[in-house]
């Protein structure tokens, strides 16, 4: 998964932009009753996944993200949380972490921030907690969490206010032109 190494690089050898945290079942191979069960999740929050039926494509990656090109959600077994966690990103529900990918990155396509950002990362989650229908108050306040995990795990944005997240990846992107 996507870790920052405090401004080392953010490069990943995966160009794609991932859930993050431990989370379980990374090798987990979804069977097709459980890709039907995703795509009604993914459904019910909004993702055109019956309009479009390339735009979601299970078991091909090693783990769950949204890529920029071609326009795509690859979902694997880390789709499902890891309760026994108590790492905000482990914990997240597959509704969350789809809205994540969605509402989030997908929102963002195209940003030059590079592939896990803290900035990035916080602001999808960000995004996904204020703009997608039909989650739960505890999914919001999930990820919630994870926008501010993401930032915390960074000396420098530790004091980041979640409601200037997205002014500050403006900024931030700016400095990628
Ligand atoms: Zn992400």
């Amino acid at each position: 998964m996507e870790e920052f190494e405090a401004s080392v690089s953010f490069t990943e050898t995966d160009d794609s932009r991932m859930v993050d945290g431990g989370r379980n079942n990374r090798w987990h191979h979804l069977e097709e009753y459980e890709q039907e069960m995703i795509l009604r999740e993914a459904d019910i929050i909004g993702i055109p996944v019956y309009d479009n039926p390339d735009l979601v494509v299970f078991n091909s990656h090693a783990s769950t993200a949204y890529h920029d090109d071609p326009d795509i959600i690859s979902v694997a077994g880390d789709i499902y949380p890891d309760l026994s966690s108590t790492h905000p990103t482990d914990r997240l529900t597959i509704r969350a972490v789809l809205a994540h990918e969605w509402y989030g990155h997908r929102a963002c396509r195209g940003t030059l921030l590079p592939k896990g950002h803290p900035l990035d990362e916080a602001r999808a989650s960000y995004l996904a907690a204020t703009t997608c229908p039909n989650l739960t108050n505890e999914e919001k306040q999930q990820l919630v969490e994870d926008a501010k995990e993401r930032l915390n795990r960074v000396e420098m944005y530790r004091n980041i206010c979640l409601e200037d997240i997205l002014e500050l990846c403006k900024k931030e992107e700016s400095d990628y032109e």
